[in-house]
């Protein structure tokens, strides 16, 4: 949690709304702004930083947006979205997630970012317990914090893959509890729940009456198990909100897209946020994704089989590092070592430390585990994207081993 600190401008003190103080960030932001900053001065930097796909949208997408604006798609449009991209998401998450839905129960936004954001927003009371997944991705914890919810992190270990342990997760439950938040594929482990997860999980929301806010913003980068939705399980589709969108799948995250799958009437709630919040998402990259959705697959299959070959070869590659022990995984583009050992090797505290280290004296951009929720265990992980070319990895994993042996 980062507060906010009382600055001045012109002499003036800024003073904040008291909610201020408890709004959370995405800290791997920082970590590449310092790296943009060491490379503006001349640093050669391998970055293991990002999460988004090293490959530029493909061709077809941005020809479709250039037609958008050639057809005048520059106006506000209804909130909820196109009507025809409302559709081409529907039948894809019919086919995928083997539930029939249509164009009524589909909100499209800027981003799944968003999204996660309206879904709390609409359905979690103050004081309301939200269970989400640690390690994982940042923003779920910040914002239910913000709305003013209780965060309850539930463990997922190494041991498992990375996934969550069920028992313990139902232990979680009290009668505050109004929500569970999924991420399979997960960021930062790439772990993976399986179908027979999916069911355990969907019998706990069940018999508690919960809410399920799925993120499966990775479903389509999966190596060795087949993806599978909440959503697919019988009696969830009432109380499911299954966020997706385009950023991963075809390496579109500054074009801003993403939307939510849900019920009707609380779609058209999301809808009312989106009204208030952004009118609507900006049409010509809707155009852009309704064209993604409706064209050749292909570009999106090779990234996600460059993803699988990538995290063969960087598991490998850390597992030979002494001190180092690497789980493979199961989707996603990353990797989450435990460099527990490596640390202690090298006389470095924890891996906020190694990951100083690295970045200042190997040029190696890696993200300690503090910046995924808040800390269950004694162990100390590290993440490392493999959105980066082989060459980058092998480079990066290479300059990691000979510091660590430095020291
Ligand atoms: N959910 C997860 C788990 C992510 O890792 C990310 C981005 O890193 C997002 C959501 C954000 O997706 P978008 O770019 O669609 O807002």
């Amino acid at each position: 949690m980062t507060s906010a600190a009382t600055t001045t401008w012109e002499g003036s003190r800024l003073t904040l709304a008291r909610r201020m103080d408890i709004l959370g960030t995405e800290t791997a932001f920082d970590v590449l702004a310092r790296v943009h900053a060491l490379r503006a001065q001349g640093a050669d930097i391998v970055s293991f930083g990002l999460g988004e796909p090293d490959f530029e949208t493909p061709d077809h997408i941005k020809a479709a947006c250039k037609r958008a604006l050639d057809e005048n798609y520059t106006h506000y449009g209804p909130s909820q979205g196109l009507p025809e991209l409302r559709q081409a998401i529907a039948a894809y998450f019919s086919r995928t997630r083997g539930i029939p839905v249509g164009p009524e129960n589909v909100v499209v936004a800027p981003g799944a970012k968003p999204m996660l954001f309206s879904a709390m927003m609409a359905l979690v009371n103050p004081g309301d317990e939200v269970i989400y997944p640690s390690p994982g991705y940042p923003i779920y914890e910040s914002v239910a914090d913000w709305i003013g919810a209780v965060s309850v992190p539930a463990r997922l270990t190494e041991e498992s893959e990375w996934s969550y342990d069920i028992e313990a997760l139902a232990g979680l439950i009290t009668p505050r509890t109004r929500a569970i938040v999924l991420n399979s594929p997960q960021n930062p482990t790439g772990g993976m729940l399986l179908a027979s997860d999916m069911e355990q999980i969907a019998r706990i929301a069940i018999e508690n009456d919960l809410w399920v806010i799925t993120d499966e913003v990775y479903s389509q980068i999966v190596f060795d198990h087949p993806f599978a939705s909440i959503l697919s399980v019988p009696g969830m589709a009432s109380r499911t909100v299954a966020i997706d969108g385009f950023s991963k799948t075809y390496a579109m995250t500054g074009w801003r897209i993403g939307y939510a799958v849900c019920r009707p009437d609380l779609a058209v709630q999301l809808s009312r946020i989106e009204t208030n919040l952004h009118s609507c998402t900006a049409m010509m990259t809707q155009r852009a994704a309704l064209c993604a959705l409706e064209s050749s697959q292909e570009p999106s299959i090779a990234m996600a089989a460059a993803f699988r070959r990538r995290a063969s070869l960087i598991t490998d590659l850390l597992n030979e590092i002494p001190g180092v022990k690497c789980v493979k995984p199961r989707g996603a583009f990353y990797v989450f070592p435990n460099v527990t050992e490596a640390c202690a090797a090298a006389g470095l505290a924890d891996a906020n430390q190694l990951c100083d280290y690295l970045l200042t004296e190997a040029g190696v951009a890696v993200l300690p585990r503090t910046c995924f929720g808040r800390r269950l265990e004694p162990q100390e992980y590290i993440r490392l994207s493999f959105a980066t070319s082989d060459e980058n990895i092998v480079e990066g994993i290479r300059r990691i081993r000979k510091a660590l042996a430095a020291r």
